[in-house]
Formats: C-alpha cells, sequence, structure tokens
C-alpha cells in the first residue's frame, strides 16, 4: 500500500492571503482530500524581519472565511527553532555545512556567475576554511556538481545543478536567523509530508530543499507546482506587485476563481452561491489532470 497522503499549506505571514496564496491553498488541499489525505496547515514565520503584524491572524481568518479545515494544530516556524539548530548541528558533524566570513559586498565583488534565482552563485571563498583572521557570519550548506533531479507531476523533469546553478547556499543568516530552505525541509519531515502542492516559484528552491533532505537523511515527498498568477506584464502576483487581498466577504466567488485558474470548469453562478456548495462543487468534480502544466498564467487586467 503507498505510504498515507499528507498534504500541506505553508503560508508566510508577510501580508495577507492573495489569489495566488489563495490557489496554492485550495489545490493543495483538493489535493489531499482527493487521495483521502491529511492537509495541514504551517505559518511560515522563520524570516521574522518579513512578518507583518496581524498578518497571521488575518490569513487564518480568511482560510476559515474560505471553508478551509486544516488537520490538527497549525505548526508555526517561530516554535521549531530547537529543531532547525539541531538540523544544523547535525549538518555540520557530517561535514556537509561549513562557516561562512563573506559580507554581502565580498560576495558581490567576488562572485562571477548569475544564480537562478536571479542573485549571484557563491563563490566557495570560505568554503575550504575561514580566511586568517576572518571570523563566521552565515553558515551555508556544501553543494556538489552532482544534477538534482525530479519529477513534477505538472511540471515534468526538473534538473538542477546546485554548483553552477545555485551555489553553497545559506542554512543560518549572519543575522542569526535560520534560512527558510533549511526550515522547510526541516518542518515538512517532521510533519511528514507526502506530497507539496505549492506555487511554480518555489521550483527552482527545490533541488535544494531535496538535497538538504538527502543531507538529513529524510525521504523526499512528491511535488507538483502550481501555475502562479501573473499580471499582464507577466509578472508574478505578489505583495510587490500589490496583488489584492482576497475579500472574505466574497469568498465564494474568489474560491471560484481560483477554481477556474486551477482549470476547474466552476460555474460562474457558483459564486453567488455559499461557500459549502462551492466545496461540494470542487470535491465531486475537482480533476487534477485539467491543473494547466504551465509556470505561470497571466490574468486579464
Ligand atoms: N512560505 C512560502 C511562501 O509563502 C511557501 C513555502 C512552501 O510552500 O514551501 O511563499
Amino acid at each position: 500500500m503507498a505510504a498515507a497522503y499528507r498534504g500541506r499549506f505553508a503560508p508566510s505571514p508577510s501580508g495577507p492571503l492573495h489569489f495566488g496564496s489563495l490557489v496554492a491553498a485550495l489545490g493543495s488541499c483538493l489535493d489531499a482530500r482527493a487521495h483521502g489525505g491529511a492537509w495541514l496547515l504551517r505559518i511560515e514565520d522563520v524570516d521574522t524581519p518579513r512578518n507583518v503584524p496581524g498578518a497571521e491572524a488575518a490569513i487564518l481568518r480568511t482560510l476559515e472565511a474560505c471553508g478551509f479545515e486544516w488537520d490538527g494544530p497549525v505548526l508555526r516556524q517561530s516554535g521549531r527553532l530547537e529543531a532547525y539548530a539541531e538540523a544544523l548541528e547535525r549538518l555540520k558533524a557530517d561535514g556537509f555545512a561549513y562557516p561562512c566570513a563573506c559580507s554581502r559586498k565580498e560576495i558581490a565583488d567576488s562572485a562571477t556567475r548569475p544564480a537562478i534565482d536571479g542573485g549571484l552563485a557563491y563563490p566557495g571563498t570560505c568554503r575550504a576554511g575561514l580566511p586568517p583572521g576572518r571570523s563566521p557570519r552565515a553558515w551555508r550548506l556544501r553543494v556538489d556538481d552532482r544534477p538534482v533531479a525530479f519529477d513534477d507531476r505538472l511540471q515534468g523533469q526538473v534538473v538542477q545543478q546546485l554548483a553552477r546553478d545555485v551555489g553553497d547556499f545559506v542554512l543560518r543568516r549572519a543575522d542569526g536567523l535560520f534560512a527558510y530552505q533549511l526550515a522547510v525541509a526541516v518542518d515538512d519531515h517532521f510533519q511528514g509530508i507526502s506530497d507539496i502542492v505549492r506555487g511554480a516559484d518555489l521550483l527552482d528552491s527545490t533541488p535544494r530543499q531535496i538535497r538538504l533532505l538527502g543531507c538529513l537523511g529524510y525521504p523526499v515527498p512528491r511535488y507538483a507546482h502550481l501555475p502562479v498568477a501573473a499580471n499582464a506584464a507577466g509578472e508574478k502576483l505578489s505583495k510587490q506587485t500589490r496583488a489584492p487581498a482576497v475579500d472574505a466577504a466574497r469568498a465564494a466567488d474568489e474560491l471560484v476563481g481560483a477554481l477556474r485558474f486551477l482549470g476547474q470548469p466552476a460555474p460562474a453562478e457558483l459564486g453567488r452561491a455559499a461557500v459549502r456548495d462551492v466545496w461540494s462543487w470542487a470535491r465531486e468534480n475537482w480533476s487534477f489532470a485539467a491543473i494547466p502544466r504551465r509556470r505561470a498564467i497571466s490574468l486579464p487586467a
């Protein structure tokens, strides 16, 4: 028998729930329920300077107004710092993690290759040990040039060579905060997640998470990266592009919009029905095969 399905939705409280996050919440929840699986909620508040006061409460209120029901208690990354510290200690002991003394400026001055996320690939200055007289600022994961490949249920085969495309990446930042990549890998294992369904903006991060899971000796989940909503100019709708917050007072209509975005032909009049009727329609008619296999879809202006 296949392992039990456990899915999750993991918003960051850096703003209210916007359309793209609603799509990720809905897609991950409906896929979990279609498999008779659990669906967990995790608040990714590890990057504390980006947390916006009140955003977590607003996200939970909007999810509730939209009729989402998650299993078990909400997991907050701010309560998991010991687990991240323990994982980092293990990575150090196993020779995967090393201290880095480089400042942002030093990296900018010495890096020669762009990274896949638009930044710069770390040139490896501190790989063989800290230069004399320098103290550690951050901790990095040592990567190599073996390709990391996975079969995404929607996006097909993805291959990345971490040494070339990313470089040794940060696990603990100079300000002492644990990096998202470490926290997410540790938590997905802790919560027993079998299936990750999330926006395709995270596709390029996935090989880093797979490598980390491997270094920690944890199994790799299945992945499905949903198309992200973009504006007419092709830019991802996000807080930075001023995506509007999901309007909880129009929850049924918002859910219908998210269903249609995911290729599910929900009738427009369902947007005027009760939220529970939208969920009944969605659970009866959900078709994973109908989700567009694209990284981004532009919404009309
Ligand atoms: N917290 C991330 C975000 O809001 C999502 C991470 C994930 O789903 O793995 O973009």
